[in-house]
C-alpha cells in the first residue's frame, strides 16, 4: 500500500472491482491535522446500494458453501498482509482520523487480531444433538449463516470497526457490505484490497462510502435479499436504523454510545488507577465509546487522585498524530472540537473547576487541549453526554451504595471501570453496576477474544469471542428420529 493519494483506492468497492458513483458524485475527506483536503472520495448513490446487493447477493450461495477451512485460510492471510502493513495501515488511519500514530498502531494490531480470531473461529461452529425430553425424536441444532450483511461503521476506529465485523461475517459464511463513515472512508477502501489479495472472491466483500447515508442504508434494509444490519456508531443513529430494519424484521447487531463511570474507591492502588484513567479516558485521544466519561472518586483520596491526574493530562504533547512526539492528535472535525467546548463550558458555567487545559488550541486543524475538571455538579451535561474528547471530570462519593447509584445514572451500559484493591468488593459491585463489560482494575477491556457489547440503550449483541460469529448465524432445528 502506499499512502500518495493518487495510489488509494477512492471508488466504490461493488463486486470486485473499483467503480464511480453511478451519478458522478463525490464527496472530501480531510485532514483533521490540519483541515486540509487529502483527497475526494466516490459519493455512493440509492442505484449503487442496491448494485452492491446484488453483488453480495449473488456471491452468497458460494460463500456460504466454501468450506470453513478455506474461509479461515483466507481470513487468516488478511491476517498476515495487515500485520506486514501494519505501518501502512497507522499511517493511513492517523492521516483521515487524526489520531496520534501510537493509536493508530494500536488500532492496526487490534483490528488484525480479529482476522486471526476468526480465522480460528470459522472452524468451530458447532452445533448440537440431544434427545427430546418426551424421548419420541432428536433435536439437531446447526447454525448457518444469516445471508447479505449491511456494516455500518464509525470514523473513530476506522480499521477495527470493520474487521470486528466483517471478520465474524465471513467466517460464518455471509456476504457483506461496508457503509464507512464518512470522515474516514479510506482505511476501509484500503481494506477491499487486502481482502481481494488474501483471496476472497468478488462480491463477498463490497465498500460503499457515502455522504448520502441515511437513503444508502434504507434502499438496503428495504431490499430483501438483506438479512442483517450491524451497526457501530451513536445511540440516535442506531434508533433510526432499528426502527428501518423493523420494516423488513432485518436481524439486528447494535454497538452504540457510551457513557463510561470510572469508580475508584479509597483502598485503590493509586498509582495503577492513574494510570488506567490516562489508558480508559485517552485512548484514542478520548474518542471512544469505552473512553472513561465520569470519573468518581472515593472522597479521601480526591484531591490527591486529581493532582496526579492534572499533572499526567497536563505533560501530554498534542499536535499533528503523524509526528512521533505529539502524544494526542486533534479531535475529527471541528463540530467535535465545538461539542466537546460547549460541554466544559456548561460545566464551568454550573461550578466545575478546571485544574489544566479548558480550552481549544489556537492552530490550524481541529485540536483541544487535554482538561480536567474537578468539583463537576451532578446535573453538569457532561456527566449525561457522551464527551468524546481529552475531557476528564471528576466527581467524588463516599461508599459503595453512593457509587453503584452514580455509576447507573445514566440511559448507557456499555463499559464501567472498577478499582479497588479488595477483590470482593470488586466483583460485587461488578455485578451491581449496569454494563456490558467492566474494566476491574484495568483501564482497557477491547480484546477480539472476549464478547464485546452493551446493555440498556449502548446495544444490542456481542462483537469479538466465540458470540460474535454466531451473531451472523441464524440456529436451524431439525426435529427428526432414527
Ligand atoms: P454516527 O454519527 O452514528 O455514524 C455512524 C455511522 O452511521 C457512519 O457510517 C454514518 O455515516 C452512518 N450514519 C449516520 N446517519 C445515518 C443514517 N441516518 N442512516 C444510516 N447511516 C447513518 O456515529 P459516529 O459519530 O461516526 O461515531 C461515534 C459514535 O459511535 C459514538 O456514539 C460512539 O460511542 C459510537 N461507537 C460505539 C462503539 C461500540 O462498540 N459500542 C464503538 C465505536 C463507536 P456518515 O459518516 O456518512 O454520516
Amino acid at each position: 500500500m502506499d499512502l500518495a493519494p493518487t495510489d488509494l483506492l477512492t471508488d466504490l468497492y461493488i463486486g470486485g472491482k473499483a467503480v464511480p458513483a453511478a451519478d458522478g458524485g463525490r464527496f472530501d475527506v480531510l485532514d483533521p491535522a490540519t483541515g486540509e483536503l487529502i483527497t475526494t472520495v466516490a459519493d455512493a448513490a440509492v442505484p449503487d446500494a442496491l448494485a452492491a446487493v446484488d453483488a453480495a447477493a449473488a456471491a452468497a450461495p458460494g460463500w456460504a458453501a466454501t468450506a470453513p477451512r478455506e474461509r479461515a485460510e483466507i481470513l487468516r492471510r488478511a491476517f498476515e498482509i495487515m500485520t506486514a502493513e501494519a505501518e501502512d495501515y497507522a499511517r493511513l488511519i492517523t492521516l483521515e482520523n487524526g489520531k496520534a500514530l501510537a493509536d493508530a498502531r494500536g488500532e492496526t494490531t487490534y483490528a488484525a487480531e480479529f482476522f486471526r480470531w476468526y480465522a480460528e473461529e470459522a472452524v468451530r461452529v458447532t452445533g448440537s444433538v440431544s434427545t427430546a425430553p418426551s424421548g419420541a425424536n432428536r433435536i439437531v441444532v446447526t447454525h448457518q449463516p444469516v445471508g447479505v450483511c449491511v456494516l455500518v461503521t464509525p470514523w473513530n476506529f476506522p480499521a477495527a470497526m470493520a474487521t470486528r465485523k466483517i471478520a465474524p461475517a465471513l467466517a460464518a459464511g455471509c456476504t457483506v457490505i461496508l457503509k464507512p463513515a464518512s470522515d474516514t472512508p479510506l482505511t476501509a477502501l484500503a481494506m477491499a484490497r487486502t481482502l481481494e489479495r488474501a483471496g476472497v472472491p468478488a462480491g463477498v466483500v463490497n465498500v460503499l462510502p457515502g455522504r448520502r447515508s441515511g437513503a444508502i442504508v434504507s434502499a438496503m434494509l428495504h431490499d430483501p435479499r438483506v438479512r442483517k444490519l450491524s451497526f457501530t456508531g451513536s445511540t440516535e443513529v442506531g434508533r433510526i436504523l432499528l426502527k428501518e430494519a423493523a420494516d423488513q424484521v432485518v436481524n439486528c447487531s447494535m454497538e452504540l454510545g457510551g457513557n463510561a463511570p470510572f469508580v475508584v474507591f479509597a483502598d485503590a492502588d493509586l498509582d495503577a488507577a492513574v494510570d488506567g484513567a490516562m489508558l480508559a479516558k485517552m485512548r484514542n485521544g478520548g474518542e471512544a465509546c469505552t473512553a472513561a466519561n465520569r470519573l468518581y472518586v472515593e472522597q479521601p483520596i480526591a484531591a490527591e487522585f486529581s493532582r496526579r491526574l492534572t499533572e499526567r493530562m497536563r505533560a501530554l504533547v498534542v499536535g499533528p498524530g503523524l509526528d512521533e512526539h505529539n502524544d494526542v492528535g486533534p479531535l475529527v472535525n471541528a463540530e467535535a472540537v465545538a461539542k466537546v467546548h460547549e460541554l466544559v463550558e456548561d460545566a464551568v458555567a454550573a461550578g466545575a473547576q478546571v485544574t489544566t487545559g479548558g480550552s481549544a488550541l489556537e492552530r490550524p486543524g481541529y485540536y483541544y487541549q487535554p482538561t480536567v475538571l474537578t468539583d463537576v455538579p451532578a446535573g453538569a451535561a457532561l456527566l449525561r453526554e457522551e464527551i468524546f474528547g481529552p475531557v476528564a471530570p471528576v466527581v467524588t462519593f463516599s461508599g459503595e451504595d453512593e457509587a453503584v447509584e452514580l455509576a447507573n445514572t445514566t440511559e448507557y451500559g456499555l463499559v464501567a471501570y472498577i478499582y479497588t484493591s479488595d477483590l470482593a468488593r470488586g466483583m460485587r459491585v461488578s455485578e451491581r453496576v449496569e454494563a456490558g463489560m467492566i474494566g476491574l482494575n484495568r483501564g482497557l477491556v477491547s480484546d477480539p477474544a472476549a464478547p464485546f457489547g452493551g446493555v440498556k440503550q449502548s446495544g444490542i449483541g456481542r462483537e469479538g469471542g466465540h458470540e460474535g460469529v454466531l451473531d451472523y448465524t441464524e440456529s436451524k432445528y431439525i426435529a427428526t428420529q432414527w
